[in-house]
């Protein structure tokens, strides 16, 4: 993202854990300064390195490495971000229940969130780290976990 551009970011600062933020896409941040607002509570970046941007340690054909994911920290429930993550148009959609951030504040349950060519794709990882899909996970009761 170029400097100028973060001119109409209002939630998010180039200070944060985006990796190399000249590799981030624009519509990236954009999507979740838009989700932030959405959301009306705050969303963390992960403190993990190459929690955005990043060159290794993701899946092969990852979109972090194009600087078009980001996994994230909603101050929220599962439930709420993931409509929020919906609603903002995110084309691929992450559920990470289990993941936990610590510092500045505790929320457990992540997401990964992208920006990705072509139709929604969502996914869940469970306690056991198996994928599945969120209709299951509802039923599994994801969106029941305390979190936050
Ligand atoms: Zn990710």
């Amino acid at each position: 993202m170029i400097h100028s551009d973060w001119a109409g970011i209002k939630y998010f600062n180039k200070n944060e854990n985006w990796g190399n933020i000249d590799k981030v896409k624009t519509e990236l941040i954009t999507r979740l300064d838009t989700m932030r607002a959405y959301l009306g509570s705050p969303i963390y970046l992960s403190p993990v390195k190459g929690a955005v941007y990043a060159t290794s340690g993701h899946a092969f054909g990852s979109y972090h490495y194009t600087g078009e994911a980001g996994d994230i920290f909603p101050q929220a429930s599962m439930y709420n971000a993931f409509i929020a993550a919906v609603q903002t148009g995110f084309t691929g959609i992450g559920l990470y229940p289990y993941w936990g951030m610590y510092k500045p504040v505790v929320i457990l349950g992540g997401l990964h969130v992208d920006i990705r060519p072509g139709i929604l794709k969502t996914w869940v990882r469970r306690k056991d780290n198996t994928y599945t899909t969120v209709p299951q996970a509802i039923c599994e009761g994801v969106f029941n976990k305390p979190g936050k």
